[in-house]
């Protein structure tokens, strides 16, 4: 692809894994699978190392970052927490959950970071491989998407050098992600309300936050696969590549049996090759509104809106 990098592929063993944090310790970048997508992880506690994220993606500087860490122990140092957010990160950390909560004045952040908000989005992940590099570093990580600003994110490492070779130092091939889809983000009020800012793997029970755009995964374009997309679809033109799933069979199957957790998992690839099929439109079967489905749904709207 060309580019300043020189894009090395690490092995997820202790070799790799060593590799990688060093990486990290001099402020580089390097795509790391969780257990949604992959991230593009660099040190959160300097402005260079986050000003390669946003070089890398080609991501405004308004849209903050995930901070990624090892411990609750780490997060409190980051991030105020009430009973509310200590509640949902003892229930549901590690795991796919982000907390948007106030940030500490004292916390050791980049301001590009938290594109200059008072408040900070974090996350313990439970992947196996971002927990090891984890724990081998002494600093939190920042890690979007592994992908260009504003299209499909990567869930295997193929995904993330077809869009980011020769722009980032190193890729670990960890396999394919799990729960496919990103983190559910939740924001704890003051107050302790709390409010959806992106439904994701985990459900929560709380209102979808329809105000201004605070989450740019809220932005109404965006995991776009540079063709038109349409979506409910039972039976597909002649030109146009069809993802199936359940009954309604495709040129490629979010779920043949039907499953939305498998639906998930699967959906960003199934993107990945519409995107490259040679069929100039892309069509997509029904799929139900409920449990993880909210969110796959979610990411096909956003994919299915045309950039301005
Ligand atoms: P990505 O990691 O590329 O999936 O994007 C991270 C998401 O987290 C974006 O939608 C961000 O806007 C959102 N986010 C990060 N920090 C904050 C914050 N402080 N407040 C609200 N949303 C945030
Ligand atoms: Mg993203």
């Amino acid at each position: 692809m060309g580019g300043k990098y020189a894009t090395e592929t690490l092995g997820s063993d202790e070799g790799g894994i060593a590799r990688a944090a060093a990486i990290l310790r001099d402020g580089g970048l390097v795509a790391v699978p969780t257990e949604t997508v992959y991230g593009l992880a660099a040190r959160a506690d300097r402005a260079d190392a986050a000003a390669r994220i946003y070089e890398a993606k080609g991501r405004p500087s308004f849209n903050p970052l995930i901070v990624h860490v090892a411990s609750l122990d780490a997060a409190r140092e980051i991030a105020v927490f009430d009973d509310t957010a200590e509640t949902l990160a003892v229930k549901y950390w590690p795991g796919p959950l982000t907390l948007v909560l106030p940030r500490r004045r004292d916390a050791s952040l980049a301001p590009a970071v938290t594109a200059g908000l008072d408040t900070v989005a974090i996350r313990m992940p439970n992947h196996p491989v971002m927990r090891d590099i984890l724990r081998e570093i002494d600093f939190p990580l920042a890690a979007p998407s592994a992908n260009r600003s504003g299209f499909i994110s990567p869930t295997t490492a193929a995904h993330v050098l077809a869009s980011l070779d020769g722009r980032i130092d190193a890729v670990i091939d960890g396999g394919a992600c799990k729960a496919g889809v990103e983190s559910t983000i939740v924001a704890v009020r003051e107050g302790g309300e709390i409010e959806i800012l992106r439904p994701g793997p985990l459900e929560i029970a709380a209102r979808l936050s329809e105000g201004g755009i605070e989450a740019p995964g809220q932005l109404a374009s965006h995991y776009a696969p540079g063709k038109p997309v349409r979506l409910d679809v039972t039976s597909a033109d002649r030109d146009e590549f069809i993802i199936g799933f359940s009954e309604v069979k495709g040129d490629c199957s979010l779920s043949p049996e039907g499953d939305l957790d498998e639906a998930a998992s699967r959906l960003y690839a199934c993107l990945h090759l519409a995107a490259a099929s040679k069929k100039p439109r892309i069509a997509v079967a029904p799929v139900p509104e409920t449990g993880i489905g909210k969110a796959i749904n979610d990411r096909l709207r956003r994919a299915a809106t045309p950039p301005d």
